[in-house]
């Protein structure tokens, strides 16, 4: 077989397997372009991951730090939080809840009054270490951060810091409270800010965008692999 019948054969094959393969496509598209629409992009199937979270209510004479949210409450923000992360199929489980005296509310208040540079290692020292779910999850909440932010994650504790009261002083628990905490257990599980989209995101803070609670196939990955690993993110990679 010389090279010139080679190349006349696989001219003649690849032409019959050319024709083939637009039959073949032509199948294809009749069947997926039939009227039951374009077809059906099926999501891997993903195991649950359930997380545990120690829920820690903080008290405080300074008010913004003193929640009143009671435990019913507690449960109804965490159903709308495990409604927004059942896109990447985990779950927040409530390990407990316990109240506990705000620390260092002094600092806390020159913040909210502008007399003190607000940072973490200052917003962190309000958190009581003595109790936590080493290993696992941490959630503190207080009612308000004054508007200076919904919420904030703290990698070194490692802990998140979430609020009752949105940043302009709403309380609507199914809403904003539900969906920064969200956020907050977001970069718990690595993930970082992203720019603002027409789509919105749960990782864009402030961002109008159509879905604010959407995470972004890739996102999904991240999260999971975190919380693959048992434990939450504490790496040095700034999130916020
Ligand atoms: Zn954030």
């Amino acid at each position: 077989m010389t090279s010139r019948h080679l190349l006349k054969n696989r001219r003649w094959t690849c032409r019959r397997l050319r024709a083939r393969s637009i039959a073949i496509g032509a199948l294809v598209l009749v069947s997926c372009g039939d009227d039951s629409g374009p077809a059906e992009i099926v999501a891997p199937h993903r195991a649950e991951i359930g997380l545990r979270v120690r829920v820690h209510l903080l008290s405080s004479q300074f008010e913004p730090l003193n929640t009143e949210l009671t435990e019913d409450e507690v449960r109804t923000v965490f159903g709308r939080v495990n409604a927004i992360w059942q896109q990447a199929v985990i779950r927040w489980d409530i390990e407990s809840i316990v109240r506990e005296e705000a620390l260092n509310a002094d600092s806390f208040a020159a913040i909210l009054r502008g007399d003190l540079q607000p940072s973490d290692r200052v917003i962190a020292s309000v958190l009581p270490r003595d109790n936590l779910l080493t290993g696992d999850w941490d959630v503190f909440l207080i009612l308000s951060f004054g508007g200076l932010t919904g919420g904030i994650y703290f990698p070194v504790i490692p802990a998140a810091l979430s609020a009752e009261l949105d940043i302009d002083g709403r309380r609507e628990l199914t809403r904003a409270t539900a969906r920064i905490l969200a956020h907050e257990l977001g970069h718990s599980l690595s993930l970082p800010h992203v720019p603002c989209t027409e789509a919105g995101n749960l990782m864009s803070p402030g961002c109008r965008g159509a879905d604010r609670t959407k995470l972004t196939e890739s996102q999904v990955e991240a999260a999971r692999r975190q919380a693959l690993a048992g434990h939450p993110y504490t790496g040095a990679r700034r999130l916020q």
